[in-house]
This record gives C-alpha cells, sequence and structure tokens, in this order.
C-alpha cells in the first residue's frame, strides 16, 4: 500500500515516515501542499494523510480540489488545529478521518489500517483465503494456523492481492504500492516477490494471468466456505 504524506514539519514527518515504512508502507513524503497537489495527479495511492496548515497551498484547498476530481482516495487529516469548527470543516471537505496533534502513533497507524481497510472495500481487520490469513495490525501471515515469515516486500504483495481477490495488478500497479519515490526497482523484483509468496503459502495462492499482471484468484472453493453458506 502507498500513502502520501502530506507535512510541513520535519520533526513530526520523519517519525511518521519511519513509523508507516516500519508497517511496511511505500511513503512519499511531501512538504507542501502544492507539491501535493502535483503528486495526487501522477502517483496512484491509496491513502492520503494530510496536515491542514502547509505552505504554498493549506491543506483544505489540497482536499476539496482533490474530491472537485470526484477522487475517492481515504484521506485522514493530521492537524493541530484542535478546534471543533476546523475538525468539521475537513470533514465536510470530503476527510474520512482526522487525528489532532500531538498524537499517539499506535492511533495514527490503527486509523490508517481502518481507513486502508474500508478504502479497499473490506470490513474484516484480517485477509483470508482459503487456509492461508495475513493480519494487518501484526505483519504476520499464517497458512493452516502455522506462521510463516514473510518479508516486508513479499508481506506487501500479498497484502495487495489479497485486499480485493479476483483484482488483476499488474506488475507496474504491484511496483507503484511497493516503492517510493527515489527507491530502486529491480526490473524481475516483483517477480522474484510472487515467487518467495508461492513458495512458502502454496502456488495456487497468485495466478498469473498471462499478459496482465497477477491476483488472487476470486472464489473460495466450496468446502471452504462456513457451513451456514453450503446450501
Ligand atoms: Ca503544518
Amino acid at each position: 500500500m502507498r500513502i502520501l504524506l502530506v507535512e510541513d514539519d520535519s520533526m513530526i514527518g520523519e517519525v511518521v515516515q519511519d513509523a508507516l515504512r516500519a508497517e511496511h508502507y511505500a511513503v512519499d513524503w511531501i512538504r507542501d501542499g502544492a507539491s501535493a497537489q502535483s503528486a495526487l495527479a501522477t502517483t496512484p495511492y491509496d491513502l492520503l494523510l494530510l496536515d491542514l496548515g502547509l505552505p504554498r497551498t493549506d491543506g483544505l484547498t489540497v482536499l476539496r480540489a482533490l474530491r472537485a476530481k470526484k477522487k475517492t482516495l481515504p484521506v485522514l487529516i493530521a492537524t493541530a488545529r484542535d478546534a471543533v469548527a476546523d475538525r468539521v470543516r475537513g470533514l465536510d471537505a470530503g476527510a474520512d478521518d482526522y487525528i489532532v496533534k500531538p498524537y499517539d502513533l499506535d492511533e495514527l497507524l490503527a486509523r490508517v489500517r481502518a481507513l486502508l481497510r474500508r478504502g479497499q472495500g473490506g470490513a474484516e481487520t484480517t485477509y483470508q483465503w482459503r487456509d492461508v490469513r495475513i493480519d494487518p495490525a501484526t505483519h504476520t501471515a499464517s497458512r493452516a494456523g502455522a506462521g510463516v515469515p514473510l518479508s516486508a516486500r513479499e508481506w506487501a504483495v500479498l497484502q495487495a492481492l489479497l485486499a480485493r481477490p479476483g483484482r488483476v495488478l499488474s506488475r507496474e500497479q504491484l511496483e507503484d504500492k511497493l516503492y517510493a519515490w527515489g527507491e530502486e526497482v529491480s526490473s524481475n523484483a516483483v517477480e522474484v516477490y510472487i515467487h518467495g509468496i508461492r513458495r512458502k503459502l502454496g502456488a495456487a495462492l497468485i495466478e498469473n494471468v498471462r499478459g496482465l499482471g497477477y491476483s488472487v484468484p476470486n472464489s473460495n472453493p466450496v468446502e471452504t466456505l462456513p457451513k451456514a453458506v453450503r446450501t
């Protein structure tokens, strides 16, 4: 998952960027509103973490412009403005949630997970496919209940695919979710991660869709569905 962090305070920006990267997100950090607008126009993000008081273009303007383009990207406002009126303005301008500075990093990360979950159209807090399960809160993966160690990038690839079974993501789309600007991408990196995931969690988990990319197959076989669904 790729996150755009917009924050003009260097100390806060650095701490938040580090915390998000430690959670395996790809993070681009921008320090002013105008640059945020160009980044949003050119890069596919899964979430926007937006400060309101920003140089050049303020956060509310960035948010209103984004929503005017009918973009449904989840937006979490993080701001020192704790007045009720500011929070209301932010939500009315199209934010999905807000957090008031100074905030607790664990709370920020939980809100990020919640918004990403909703942004991907899901309500589940863990992702499951047959006997494979991954948990974004703990970054753990398991198969048939047994823990399976994945690298940070293998985990990120699997989360992107498991978030919406049946959706095909091309190699380029996966790279966009894995790498922030300035990070070196080797040409076969995605193939290597997919190979690693299949080796550890079973080859059936990820399908190669010829010429298009990769997906987690959509339908679970009947025998893995809960009893109530088997009619
Ligand atoms: Ca600020």
